[in-house]
């Protein structure tokens, strides 16, 4: 968290100033650009009519000033926005991944579609706990299952390169998120945030297996989405 910072502060330090509003509705809120903001929440204070819309700097989207900042407190207010239409991250997204331990080692067997090399095992283990402010239900427990989770990526240069930005995803908490299983339906328990990973070993019974030639590009799109690549521009 950024100490001293407003989240409307957060929020205008990723906008230009719009002199003219366009006849355009903001996507948030769905009201035009050229009035007042449709959100109505607690915490909503007044902006002077000059500031009240503002453009992202990096993609250009407008908005009502006040939908971005309740948009922003309806996250976890880590200092990041995404822009809702074309998903630009501003800042370094964080997620609400609760405690645990993400290790790997290299295993000297093959996966279906990559013979020619060995595979790369990621073991993350989250035990159960209670939930954090930027959980769904502070202060209620969180139940975990299936732990450890066994994943699995060759050990080839494609496979390194997304293990290394796995590796950045788990720190910025990224991996998994706390809510409810759409495999079991189970609420207030841990699950897998945007980024899929492999389960499967020798077999793709899940359909979370191998083979799956176009696995790897995915989820590099995947963690790009998250703010995640090997750009040295990245932020
Ligand atoms: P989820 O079901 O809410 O799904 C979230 C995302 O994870 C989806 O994109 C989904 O496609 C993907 N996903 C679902 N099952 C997966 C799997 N087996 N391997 C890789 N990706 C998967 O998320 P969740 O509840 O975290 O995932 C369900 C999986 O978690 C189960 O298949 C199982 O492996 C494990 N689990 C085990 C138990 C248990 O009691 N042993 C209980 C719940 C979940
Ligand atoms: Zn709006
Ligand atoms: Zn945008």
């Amino acid at each position: 968290a950024r100490k001293g910072k407003t989240p409307e502060e957060v929020v205008k330090r990723y906008l230009q100033k719009v002199r003219n509003s366009p006849e355009e509705d903001c996507t948030i809120c769905m009201e035009t650009l050229l009035g007042p903001s449709g959100y109505k929440g607690p915490g909503v204070a007044s902006v002077s009519r000059a500031e009240s819309v503002g453009r992202l700097a990096q993609c250009g989207h407008l908005y009502h000033l006040q939908c971005l900042v309740a948009m922003y407190n309806n996250g976890n207010k880590d200092g990041s926005l995404q822009c809702p239409t074309c998903k630009t991250i501003y800042g370094v997204k964080t997620g609400n991944q609760p405690p645990g331990k993400m290790e790997y080692h290299v295993i000297p067997h093959s996966l279906p579609g990559y013979s020619d090399c060995k595979t790369i095992r990621i073991i993350y283990n989250i035990p159960p706990g209670i939930q954090g402010p930027e959980h769904p239900n502070p202060r209620k427990p969180f139940t975990a299952r299936g732990f450890p989770r066994h994943c699995y990526l060759p050990d080839n240069e494609k496979g390194r390169k997304v293990l290394r930005l796995l590796l950045v995803a788990w720190d910025r908490r990224l991996i998994f998120s706390v809510g409810t299983s759409s495999t079991t339906g189970e609420s207030d328990t841990v699950i897998w945030n945007e980024v899929h990973h492999k389960t499967e070993f020798g077999s793709n019974l899940t359909g979370h297996g191998f083979p799956d030639s176009g696995y790897l590009a995915n989820v590099l799109e995947e963690l790009k989405a998250q703010g995640i690549t090997e750009d040295e521009e990245q932020q």
